[in-house]
């Protein structure tokens, strides 16, 4: 991976025209072509409207649809939160960019709000061998899997080995919640790994291979059957949840999910640029609003 350094990124985006450009080229390329007259990359910045104009007259606004629509907030300070996430580990906290950047807790916190739906998992279908597995976060009490489970939410996640992943919460561990998003999620015929829980039982049913770990008998590791990429993601998730001791809503685990989901889907990437080009990619409509 390579590290994007603080430097790099203060040359790289201390101006909110920089910002500006950053999000025109992610979202349409420097050579977009203009709708009206068909010249290409022949857009000048007004940066005052926050507006790409084309010599025709048509008009391009990057920032419609995006997490910084209507936002006061300059645009290269949205980029430096955006940075602190990319550099952090394990989430930013509003008060984080609140500290760092001067702004109120409240403009803080509607900023973090914003940059974590750049996290939110996506449509992805898993393949081949294929591990899932649930868990139960938060709470102080050890709760018996299945049983005891109060004050703990729960999270069903799916990992592809060396691959992708995707993990939500859910209600609870039973199979008319467990199955709909399994069946939607990994391709029919591969290879579902899963511990012996009973409620895996039926997994073979659904058009899987299916093997599972039998942890009783401390069988953990059988040849390829086993369910270690899931727990390795599952320990770091509660360990950088560490010191939750109370029960955690279920929404904001979610977002939690999300974000470590995200940081292990693009693990060994240089995250900052692909964290700005996921701004472009989430916009609310597919070419922003022109004018
Ligand atoms: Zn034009």
């Amino acid at each position: 991976m390579k590290h994007y350094t603080i430097k790099m990124f203060r040359t790289d985006y201390n101006t909110n025209e920089k910002c500006l450009r950053a999000i025109f080229n992610n979202r349409y390329g420097k050579d977009f072509e203009c709708p009206k007259c068909h010249a290409k990359g022949n857009w000048y910045l007004i940066e005052r409207r926050k507006r790409f104009d084309c010599s025709c007259g048509f008009g391009i606004y990057p920032l419609a649809g995006t997490i910084f629509h209507k936002s006061e907030t300059e645009l290269k300070d949205w980029f430096f939160a955006i940075y602190l996430f990319a550099s952090s580990r394990n989430g930013v906290a509003a008060k984080e960019i609140e500290r760092q950047l001067g702004v109120t807790y409240k403009t803080a916190w509607r900023m973090a709000k914003q940059i974590r739906l750049l996290f939110s998992q996506g449509n992805q279908v898993l393949s081949g061998m294929v591990e899932a597995d649930e868990t139960y976060v938060g709470g102080k009490r050890r709760g018996k899997r299945g049983l005891g489970a109060e004050g703990k939410t729960i999270v069903f996640g799916m990992t592809e080995r060396k691959g992708k992943m995707k993990a939500q919460v859910v209600p609870n561990a039973k199979r008319a919640t467990i199955f709909p998003i399994l069946n939607s999620t990994i391709k029919k015929n591969s290879t579902v790994l899963t511990d012996e829980l009973h409620i895996y039982q039926t997994v073979a049913e659904h058009g899987y291979n299916h093997d599972t770990v039998k942890h009783k008998i401390y069988e953990y590791v059988r040849g390829k059957v086993h369910t270690n990429s899931i727990e390795g993601f599952w320990s770091q998730l509660k360990r950088s949840l560490d010191g939750t001791h109370h029960a955690i809503s279920p929404k904001f685990l979610q977002q939690y999910v999300d974000e470590f989901v995200w940081r292990y889907n693009n693990r060994g990437e240089t995250l900052f640029p692909l964290l700005v080009a996921e701004v472009a990619k989430r916009c609310v409509s597919g070419v922003g609003k022109m004018i």
